[in-house]
């Protein structure tokens, strides 16, 4: 029994398509991981009615400040409430405390945002990563809206903002 080589063109061909094929389910992989929060440990989680509650603390805190690198003492702090990713479709809520500091040097203030938490809105890293998710794309603004607890209207925004998360 002999086997007719391929040309050269569908050995192309088929090339292509496993790469291609490959690249989806790396994608797929990847879309699976849920990133970690980051420079937060998690203290207690709760779970009421229709919210799930998680507490935690900054784990390190800023010692220099940004814009002249001089020492920086604690200012205040206040307990800031993230939207984070669904969970067993309840809304989460992820509630930490944030200190803000005084530089000795210059006197200028500056919150310590933890690198999973954006700086601009209330959502963590991850909640982004869900509403841009193929998943999440796949819902209506208001749909995903509701699930992940933000307006319509920060959903639409979003997608905008960051689309290449
Ligand atoms: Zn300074």
């Amino acid at each position: 029994m002999s086997i007719l080589p391929m040309n050269l063109n569908s050995q192309k061909r088929l090339k292509s398509r496993e790469e291609r094929k490959s690249k989806r389910v790396q994608k797929k992989k990847e879309e699976r991981i849920i990133l970690p929060l980051q420079g937060i440990s998690i203290l207690q989680r709760e779970a009421t009615k229709n919210l799930i509650i998680r507490t935690g603390v900054v784990i390190a805190n800023k010692t220099q400040c940004d814009s002249c690198g001089g020492e920086v003492c604690r200012s205040h702090s206040l307990v800031q409430k993230y939207v984070d990713i669904p969970e067993d479709g309840l809304k989460s809520e992820l509630r930490v405390e944030i200190t803000t500091h005084m530089c000795k040097k210059c006197n200028k203030k500056q919150a310590f945002i933890p690198v999973s938490l954006l700086r601009k809105r209330r959502l963590t890293k991850r909640a982004i990563q869900y509403i841009l998710s193929e998943h999440g794309m796949t819902m209506f603004p208001r749909e995903l809206g509701n699930l992940i607890g933000v307006s319509e209207k920060t959903i639409r925004n979003i997608r905008k903002e960051y689309k290449d998360f």
